[in-house]
């Protein structure tokens, strides 16, 4: 049998990248920006299924997302390392997520309007306040997988994989905004971070997804990887996907 560490390490590969699909190719670059349109079965999946494996409901997700470009960096981005810190944004992003949640379950218009293209409605587990089902189900099936191991730390690589989303959100969304260089010269401070855009299917080139948000394709220069993309060129050879706009490559210094 491979050692334990390189099991644990597999689960949290396999794990993190289902996350992170649903995040970036998902929720990203499918609900919140018509980037790519999916097939209307997996698109249906998609906001069925997404709260079950992220914990993070899809409609909330794309509102407090599209506010992020509206009010990118000012004092009403839901998660700006300028209004919250560094660090701070950690905490930030999750506050602003649950704002955005509870603003849409009791129809404010000022979150509700953000999202009206968006023809489903809020999850009804979050309508019900039972957001941490996913969570217990995770931490089940996390045990499960790991009991024939006879090691917790492959239900600890599972569920820190599988709820991925604090830690690659704060990636993006503090890092991408304040490490990093800028192809483009916007009036936010959003930046391309190369570590962060490898850990995250390209979401760390936030300079040029600001630019253009509306691309599939978050890497603009030949040497910039963005893995997310390539993903969805995959998903759109299997008849999965179509793009609506073609990806943007001009680099613009
Ligand atoms: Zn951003
Ligand atoms: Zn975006």
């Amino acid at each position: 049998m491979p050692p334990i560490w390189l099991i644990c390490l597999l689960v949290f590969a396999v794990t993190y990248l289902i996350n992170i699909i649903y995040i970036s190719i998902f929720y990203h670059r499918a609900l919140a920006h018509d980037a790519i349109i999916l097939r209307p079965w997996l698109r249906s999946f998609v906001i069925r299924s997404g709260v079950w494996f992220t914990g993070i409901d899809p409609k909330a997700w794309a509102c407090m997302h599209r506010t992020h470009h509206t009010e990118s960096d000012t004092e009403n981005d839901p998660h700006s390392p300028l209004n919250f810190g560094l660090f701070g944004t950690f905490m930030g992003q999750l506050r602003s997520y649950e704002k955005n949640l509870v603003g849409l379950i009791h129809g404010r218009k000022k979150y509700a309007q953000v999202v009206e293209d968006l023809k489903f409605p809020v999850s009804w587990l979050h309508r019900r306040k039972l957001w941490h089902l996913p969570y217990l189900i995770h931490l089940g099936i996390g045990i499960g997988i790991a009991y024939p191991f006879q090691n917790p730390w492959v239900a600890v690589a599972y569920f820190l994989g599988m709820m991925s989303h604090p830690l690659q959100g704060w990636m993006v969304n503090a890092l991408g905004h304040a490490k990093g260089y800028r192809n483009y010269d916007l009036p936010d401070n959003s930046r391309n971070n190369t570590l962060v855009a490898w850990a995250t299917l390209g979401e760390g080139f936030q300079n040029n997804h600001h630019h253009h948000p509306g691309s599939p394709k978050f890497s603009v220069r030949f040497w910039e990887i963005d893995s997310g993309y390539w993903i969805c060129v995959l998903f759109r050879i299997l008849g999965l996907v179509k793009f609506r706009t073609p990806a943007h490559s001009l680099p613009k210094a």
